[in-house]
């Protein structure tokens, strides 16, 4: 018996059902379960609220979430021999865990949630950024999550919450701190995994704001933030150049230098820029 709940320990359930990690799934297992239920602490009060775990694996981050008392977990797991384990955890915690086989991208996940859910997950690291991006880029905001508490790379992680000036700042830190606020909640050595990662890790804690910070349309502060990105290195003037015949008049317009590179612009001077390009 774990000291979390009365289910086995995980290593007890992974030899059980012969869950040896599979590197193309990204599988980098969480096995000490003081340690996942204070990644489902970081999450907030879970009681009365819906979580979304991508890729439960063995479960040790869903026995976490429901041991602190989420309402009602749906995970989706796209490997089918972790489904005997949820299977148990699932009997344990009656009418509480929802387990759907199946790939995360593919499957519509909203459907089976009640708005406002949280999200937590420690992330196959293949599908992590593209999963964030998605969760970011919802039709309408406010977004039908209320909360993201996601494992990535550590380089990944600060890269979400990166400030104007440096290398990490980028489409990432636009998109996560336009409608939301970011931050590192959690620094995990490698070691903490089975089997471990080359990398370390971190949870980074994103909450959505009810509105941007400042106004913006989606669409064109994306090309503008996508453009700016993809020539890092150019000033403003040429990574620009596509987006509009008089482009330096228009950056001027936004009070911005034509000659400031993409990294050294802030959020407000992004969204003043996408604001003067939809005029
Ligand atoms: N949550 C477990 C833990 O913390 O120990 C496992 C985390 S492991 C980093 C990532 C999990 O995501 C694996 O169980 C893997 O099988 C699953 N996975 C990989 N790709 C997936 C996808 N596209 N959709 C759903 N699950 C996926």
């Amino acid at each position: 018996m774990s000291a979390i709940d009365g289910l086995p320990p995980l290593r007890e359930v992974i030899a059980r059902h012969g869950l040896s990690a599979q590197k193309r799934l990204g599988q980098n297992f969480l096995l000490d379960l003081n340690l996942t239920a204070k990644i489902a602490r970081a999450a907030g009060d879970l009681t009365g609220c819906d979580v979304l775990e991508v890729g439960p694996g063995p479960g040790g981050l869903t026995r976490g979430l429901l041991a602190e008392g989420a309402r009602r977990v749906v995970a989706v797991e796209k490997d089918a021999r972790c489904l005997p384990a949820l299977a148990e955890i699932a009997a344990a915690y009656p009418g509480r865990l929802t387990v759907l086989e199946g790939d995360a991208l593919a499957l519509d996940l909203s459907a089976h949630l009640a708005p406002p859910y949280k999200v937590v997950a420690n992330l196959p690291y293949n599908v992590g950024t593209e999963l964030l991006v998605r969760w970011l880029t919802p039709p309408a905001w406010p977004p039908q999550w209320q909360s993201l508490t996601l494992m990535f790379q550590r380089e990944v992680a600060e890269r979400i919450v990166a400030r104007p000036g440096g290398k990490a700042y980028g489409r990432l830190a636009i998109l996560a701190q336009w409608r939301a606020e970011a931050r590192i909640v959690m620094t995990l050595p490698a070691e903490a995994f089975t089997p471990p990662p080359k990398v370390q890790s971190a949870v980074v804690q994103i909450t959505a704001l009810p509105e941007p910070r400042f106004p913006a349309d989606p669409a064109v502060l994306s090309r503008v933030v996508a453009a700016g990105f993809n020539q890092r290195r150019k000033m403003l003037r040429a990574s620009l150049r596509g987006l509009a015949p008089d482009i330096e008049t228009r950056i001027e317009a936004a009070g911005l230098k034509p000659t400031a590179r993409a990294e050294e612009i802030s959020l407000d001077g992004f969204c003043a820029l996408a604001r003067e390009l939809a005029r």
